[in-house]
């Protein structure tokens, strides 16, 4: 058990999100650490990390979520950002193909820059814009499965499967760490 404060937890889990501007990362996080949802775009510049403690696998892990807010418009995420990330939310926009056609350049990216081992997920958000939809889900499906990524469809605004995206990269990585900690 590790102790900051008051607070006891078995880990502490870096998980940081990426993908284009718009796609939907603030609310994944918001939706997730505050259960909270905002239809406005913000603007604010800067990073951004929110935590929620919850158990997975029977073990208490204090995820720590890193936001870009908005860094990714200019192109300028440090490789700060990616130290000591054990885990990545790589998000596209499912009524926006050119934010999944970007998803090969965040993966360049995260290759380049975060520790080889990262889990990565692939997040297809806004699903509850059905009648929008541009990007099949049988594509992200298969492009997940030929870059050895996780894959899930989500809706911020809906609430749907953001608790499982999280659930399903923390027990990944808890898996990968107790392995390496035997
Ligand atoms: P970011 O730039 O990737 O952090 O994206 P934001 O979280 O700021 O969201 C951009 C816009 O998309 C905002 O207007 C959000 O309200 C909206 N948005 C985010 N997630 C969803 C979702 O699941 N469904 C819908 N319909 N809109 C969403």
């Amino acid at each position: 058990m590790s102790r900051r404060g008051d607070e006891e937890y078995d880990y502490l889990f870096k998980v940081v999100l990426i993908g284009d501007s718009g796609v939907g990362k603030s609310n994944i996080l918001s939706r997730f650490t505050r259960n909270e949802f905002c239809l406005e775009s913000k603007s604010t510049i800067g990073v951004e990390f929110a935590t929620r403690t919850l158990e997975v696998e029977g073990r208490t892990v204090k995820s720590q979520i890193w936001d870009t807010a908005g860094q990714e418009r200019y192109r300028a995420i440090t490789s700060a950002y990616y130290r000591g990330a054990l885990g990545a939310l790589l998000v596209y926009d499912v009524t926006k193909p050119t934010t999944f056609d970007n998803v090969t350049r965040w993966l360049k990216e995260l290759r380049d820059h975060a520790d080889a081992n990262i889990v990565i997920m692939l997040i297809g958000n806004k699903t509850d814009l059905r009648h929008l939809r541009a990007v099949n889900t049988e594509d992200a499906q298969s492009y997940a499965e030929r870059e050895g990524l996780s894959f899930i469809e989500t809706s911020a605004l809906e609430a749907t499967n953001v608790e499982k995206a999280f659930q399903t990269i923390l027990g990944e990585i808890y898996r990968i760490i107790s392995k390496k900690s035997l």
